[in-house]
Order: structure tokens, then sequence, then C-alpha cells
């Protein structure tokens, strides 16, 4: 029995050959030196900080070059598929504006090389499969997981590589009269590569992140396909799909170095050539508790899983910033030297990336991310603010919504200058740095912040005759003034010499004199500045906040 014969058995109704596919998905009509990437999450789990890093990597080489940014939905392993995990892909990417130029989604397909789904793709691997066994490079492997498990035992015990190579390849010596005799009675196989590699030998591969590597080569036999539902194995559609879809650089997480060997034994017997590669850092951060450096962890770490960035509100700018700060040593400096250019006008080089993995600092993101936040314009931030109150904190939505100018006004104060205040590190900080200034969220249990002069007595004179002479129309030159000559008269020192000099004479100095009025309107000792703050609350919500505090301390 021919090769022929036992691929036409395998797939009786598989007609088309590599060439058809070939003329189908011509070479890409691009500028030289244009990359195509692709963007190939599995579903099988929620879309990671991981994942946002290639994603946004392969955005920037695409646009840098004016290439093709494409996403492939690689859900071959059906049995681990997550519910939302694709619409979740789809979301994210919008989101942060990092959208692919061809993908499939909700039936709608965009761009000449798909489908883009892999589970779509299935009679283009068999074809590829089909093509394989005719020139004997694949073969039907009847081996079970009962036997797959005694033979993966036996080399742990006797301290051999694991897998099916060699004499464990049973199979792959096997007539192809036996092989069509147990397909034809109904048995389980799986499709094997047919390896012709020798681990003793070594090749050279170029990482463009890593370098030169020397690898052995790969004796193998993987599966190709799966025996369950006939979809190929990752290597395989990553070499079918890479091929067909034109993709020049592939950048997928260092965790794929390992198979290298063997895409580039499989992409070699098919004669095609091999992309190049960036194999990304692995996300490191350090432990809370030990203080030791460790891979992030989708199941301890938060920060992991991109629902963070967007529950605590983030700026989308500054999470892509973070990301490519880790991404790459050099781009903290290009973005501090280019504050307004586009983030994918980076010139991303592979070679700048860390082989031993990039650290990842909450503390470096609020960072960013403050500094973004300062830069927005007061009803730019208030927007933002709102939209995300709208989705995660319907109380603060309510508030805001309700006073919009007021907190605008809030937000505006110390902004619009060279140095504005970077007090927020994202949205969801913003309302426990200015809940005061909503009447509704003062309770009758507020901690008073007060520093030196603690009396009530004394609090209340200070109060009360500073709001007699409390006029709006005061210009802050003026309200400033006026503080100081009533604090003089209530003998709080305004010349700082005469206070060092002789401190006894006073009650305290102008400062204490202004936290008794801060505190009382606010609680706290530290807020923006208080003559805004006063303009804001108007002379009537300041006289109610000194009955409130009459009352309650
Ligand atoms: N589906 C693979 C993953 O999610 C993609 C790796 C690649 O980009 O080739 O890890």
């Amino acid at each position: 029995m021919t090769n022929q014969e036992l691929a036409d058995l395998i797939f009786p109704n598989i007609t088309k050959t590599i060439a058809d596919y070939e003329l189908e998905y011509p070479a890409r009509n691009l500028p030289e030196g244009a990359k195509v990437v692709r963007f190939a999450p599995s579903p099988t789990g929620f879309m990671h900080i991981g994942n946002m890093m290639s994603a946004t990597i392969n955005y920037v080489l695409a646009r840098s070059s004016k290439g093709v940014f494409f996403l492939r939905n690689e859900d071959t392993d059906q049995a681990r598929t997550v519910e939302g995990a694709v619409d979740f892909i789809h979301h994210i990417l919008n989101y942060y504006g990092i959208m692919a130029d061809e993908y499939e989604y909700n039936g709608e397909i965009i761009g000449n090389y798909g489908p883009y789904i892999q589970s779509e793709r299935m009679e283009i691997y068999h074809a590829f499969i089909k093509h394989l066994i005719t020139i004997g490079r694949a073969y039907p492997c009847f081996l079970t997981s009962e036997e797959l498990e005694e033979i993966r035992e036996y080399q742990a015990k006797s301290k051999k590589r694991i897998g099916i190579y060699g004499r464990y390849a049973k199979y792959r010596y096997t007539s192809n009269e036996e092989l069509a005799k147990k397909i034809q009675n109904g048995e389980k196989y799986v499709i094997r590569f047919r390896s012709e590699g020798d681990f003793n030998k070594k090749f050279v591969f170029e990482d463009l992140t890593q370098g030169k590597i020397e690898f052995p080569e790969n004796d193998i036999d993987v599966p190709i396909m799966k025996s369950e539902n006939k979809l190929p194995t990752y290597h395989f559609a990553h070499v079918v799909d890479d091929h067909l879809m034109h993709t020049t650089h592939v950048v997928r997480g260092n965790e794929w170095m390992s198979s290298v060997p063997l895409h580039y034994e499989l992409f070699k017997a098919f004669n095609f050539k091999m992309p190049k590669y960036i194999h990304t850092s692995l996300i490191l951060k350090k432990d809370e508790e030990t203080g030791a450096i460790r891979k992030i962890s989708k199941r301890k770490d938060p920060e992991a899983l991109m629902f963070y960035y967007e529950e605590k509100g983030y700026p989308v700018l500054a999470v892509i910033d973070a990301v490519l700060t880790i991404a790459n040593s050099n781009y903290e400096e290009w973005r501090t030297n280019n504050p307004d250019k586009p983030f994918y006008e980076f010139p991303f080089s592979p070679k700048k990336m860390s082989p031993s993995g990039a650290l990842f600092d909450l503390d470096k993101l609020n960072n960013i991310s403050k500094n973004y936040l300062s830069k927005m314009s007061a009803s730019e931030l208030y927007e933002n603010y709102l939209a995300w109150a709208k989705k995660y904190d319907s109380h603060v939505y309510e508030l805001i919504s309700r006073y919009k100018d007021d907190t605008i006004a809030f937000l505006n104060i110390e902004r619009e200058i060279k140095k504005p205040r970077k007090d927020y590190e994202n949205y969801s900080t913003i309302f426990s740095k200015s809940w005061y200034m909503y009447d509704e969220a003062w309770s009758k249990d507020l901690t008073y912040e007060f520093a030196k002069i603690t009396a009530k007595e004394e609090i209340l004179k200070v109060m009360t005759s500073y709001l007699k002479i409390y006029d709006e129309a005061d210009s802050q030159d003026i309200w400033f003034q006026k503080i100081k000559e009533l604090a003089s008269s209530m003998n709080y020192a305004s010349d700082m010499k005469d206070y060092k000099e002789h401190p006894d004479n006073y009650k305290g100095d102008i400062a204490d004199f202004t936290t008794i009025m801060r505190v009382v309107l606010t609680t706290l000792k530290m807020t923006p500045n208080l003559y805004d703050i006063m303009q804001i609350l108007g002379k009537e919500r300041m006289q109610k906040r000194l009955e409130i505090f009459e009352e309650s301390y």
C-alpha cells in the first residue's frame, strides 16, 4: 500500500493540495520592510498582562513598519476553552486602541487570509497533513494512553528523555497495510510527525531577542493531529497558519522557546521559510510578602489579569506605557524625550528586551498614571472618571453626576499650571481624596485631623470669627490678607521670624490657624488649595460644616 493510498484512506474528502492553498493565499503586497505580525491567544483563560505585552509589541511592530497586525483565535484546545475569553480579548484590544487589522469576530471576517479561527481551518490543516503522509513524513499512531503512560514511566525511571522517539515510536515502523487495517477497524489514533532529526546533532537558531542559540535537533514524533476532534496541535497549526498568512515575525511567550527545534523541523519538512521569532520575557514581580522576585501569577496576583486595570480605572495610555517600559529598556527614555508622540511610533527593538525577565511593578504604573491624569484637563478627567464610575461605582457615579460643576471645579484646583498636582493614580482613588466635597458623604462619626490646636472652644472661636469676615468675592490675595489679620488679632503669629524667637507669645502660627479652618471644612490637614475649596463650598456650606463640627467633635 502506498503512502498516497494511506493518506486517501485517512482523508478521503480532502482534494485540495498545498499548491491550491498557496494560490489562494498569495504573498502580501506590502512595502519593503513591512512586518506581518499576529496576536494568537488561546481562549483557555482571560487575557493577562503577558498577552497584553505580546499584543502591544505586535501592534507597535506593525504600525511602525507599515505592516499588518492580525488576530488569530487559537482555539484548538476545545476542552479547556473558557466562556467569554474571546469577547474579552476583543474588548481589551478595542479598549486599549490596539485593534488588529485582520480578524474574525461574530461571524464577520475582516481580511483576505482567514478564517482567523483555527477550528474553522480544519480542511486546510488536513490537506497539509495529507501531504506529509503522502511524502512519508507523518503517520497514524495507535498508542493508547496506558501505553503512553507506561513509556513515560519507564523513561523517567531509567533517566531517559521523555517522548515518543526512536524505538518508542512503535507505529513509525508499522506497514501501511497494518495501519490501514487498524483504521478500518475503527481504532483510535493520532497523526504523528515522522521526525528525521538526530538529537546528537546541533543547529543554530537566531532569536531576535536572545540572539544565537544552539539547540539539539528534534527527534520526537509529536502528534500533529489529535484523535477526538481531528484538530491540529499548536505546533502544526503554527506552521501552517503562519506560512499561509505570511507572518514575518512571531512574537510569543518564552515558554515556546523549547519548541523551536520542532518548529524548525516542521517548516523544513514543508520546505517553508521560517518566520523570525521574538520570544518575549517572562513577566516577574517582587513578592509583597517575601520580597523575592518571582513569576507573576494569575492565581495570586490580581494585576496579572487585564480586568484589574479597568476596574481600578487606570488610563489606557498609562497601562500601555507601563507595558512598553518593561518590554524595552529604552522605552522610558524615549517617552521622556517624546512625551506627545503616539506610543506606536516607538522604534521597538527586540534586542532591548531583557531575556531574563521583565520586572513589572505597580508603583511604576502608578507614577506613569499620576502623570497622565495630572496632564488631562479637569473636564476630560471628569468625563473619564464619570465613565469609570458608571461601570464600577454607582454611589460615586450618582454623586459626581449630580455635582458635575463642583466636581470639575475641584479637579481643576492646581491643575492648569506648570507643575500640576499629582494626586490620583487612577479613577478609583479620586473619590477617596475628594469625598469631603460632597455633603452626602459627611456623617456624624468623622475623624478630624487637628494638629496643634485641638481645643473645641478655640476652634469654634476661630471659625465663627472667620465666617463673619469671609467674602466669596475676595481674590485669593485679599482672602489671605484677611486671614492673616484675623490670625494676628487672635494671637497667631504671621511673622514667622518673630514666632521662632518667641513661640510662647503666641497660640500658634498662621499655618496652625489655617489648619483649623481646613480641618473643620474637610476633616483633613492636607488638601488642595484651601481658597479654591472655600470658593466651591460657598459660605452657607462652610457654616453647615461648622455646625457639624460643633455637634460631632
Ligand atoms: N496560542 C498560543 C498561546 O496562547 C500562541 C503562541 C504564539 O503566539 O504562537 O500561547
